[in-house]
């Protein structure tokens, strides 16, 4: 009996990438044509490049490239920018419904993910395990404000008990039934690497060096960084509204003892009036405290209010 390979999309999101991909398109085919020349993945196998509605010429370029290599690339165009996150899954959304996907590997457009791994995450694949994860096997490349960032992310991740992979972003393999229970979860909110453990199939990892950038600038400045970190917190654990219960609780303890030192100062002191210290401290204290927590609680009333709305993830301008 004939078996027929794999059909492998690689997905790999473009914002404003227009000096990249007529460098990193030819060398990322490289990797999927040897696995075709092979037999390890079907002839039909292809690359789906989805701009993010960027502002320069990516879609010009995507063009271009499709032309040169024909056959070896899909493109979709989303109506503006929906962030990273939503770009990687409209890929996956359309390599599983429109494309016939057996295998998605997806994976940043500008090289740093070393394409050379591909083969070694099929291979994976072919021995059993639904999900691979592409994991960094340094961060010696990161600034030292980066990596010490990462670090105490991770630490406070594994504190709450939110099960991800350290030193892995979003370059991962997933079989085709990963790949359906993954395009069933319904969140605006999207936090992949929070996800994918969830799925709960079979995994493994491959390591690799991440290098620098060919070409452009990273999109993932300091805000962005943040804004993903806490949506990763706070999509994945509601532990911080617990701390906030118990930082309350805490508080409360204290201000009856504090309440009783004050009744004791008043009755059997000396005559001494406690100083004003003693009252602008706690209070600017508990000024803080306060806008902390109903921060925290925001953030949670935000995130309700983005999902119960139930906007679409992405719009698609145009298919290539
Ligand atoms: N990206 C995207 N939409 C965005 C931001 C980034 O599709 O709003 C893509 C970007 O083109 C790249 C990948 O996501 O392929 C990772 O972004 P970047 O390289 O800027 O992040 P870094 O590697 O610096 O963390
Ligand atoms: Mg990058």
């Amino acid at each position: 009996m004939l078996i027929m390979p794999s059909l492998l999309t690689i997905v790999l999101p473009c914002y404003n990438e227009q000096g990249v991909l007529k460098q990193s398109i030819p060398i990322i085919w490289k990797q999927v044509d040897n696995l075709i020349k092979n037999q390890n993945v079907s002839p039909d196998s292809r690359l789906l490049l989805v701009d993010d509605g960027s502002a320069d010429d990516t879609w010009v370029e995507i063009q271009t490239l499709s032309n040169q290599y024909p056959n070896t690339i899909k493109a979709l165009k989303l109506t503006r920018n929906f962030g990273h996150q939503n770009a990687v899954f409209a890929g996956m959304t359309f390599a599983r419904d429109r494309l016939n996907t057996d295998v998605c590997i997806s994976m940043d457009c500008d090289l740093q993910d070393d394409p050379k791994i591909i083969s070694q995450m099929v291979a994976e694949y072919q021995a059993g395990y639904e999900v691979v994860y592409g994991v960094r096997s340094s961060r010696n490349k990161d600034t030292t404000a980066k990596r010490s960032f990462a670090q105490w992310y991770y630490r406070i991740l594994s504190g709450l008990k939110i099960d991800i992979i350290p030193d892995h972003a979003d370059y991962r393999l997933l079989g085709k039934k990963a790949l359906n229970a993954l395009t069933q979860f319904n969140e605006n909110n999207l936090f992949l690497r929070g996800i994918v453990p969830l799925l709960g199939y079979p995994s493994t990892k491959v390591y690799y060096e991440r290098e620098e950038r060919i070409a452009g600038y990273s999109k993932y400045d300091i805000s962005r960084m943040i804004r993903l970190a806490i949506n990763g917190i706070c999509s994945f654990s509601s532990a911080p509204l617990v701390f906030i219960l118990w930082l309350g609780m805490i508080i409360s303890l204290f201000s009856v003892f504090m309440g009783i030192w004050a009744l004791g100062v008043k009755l059997f002191g000396n005559g001494s009036i406690p100083g004003w210290a003693s009252i602008v401290v706690p209070m600017y204290f508990l000024g803080g405290i306060q806008l902390f927590t109903m921060g925290v609680i925001g953030i949670y009333v935000g995130k309700i209010f983005e999902e119960a709305k139930h906007r679409p993830k992405y719009l698609i301008e145009q298919e290539l």
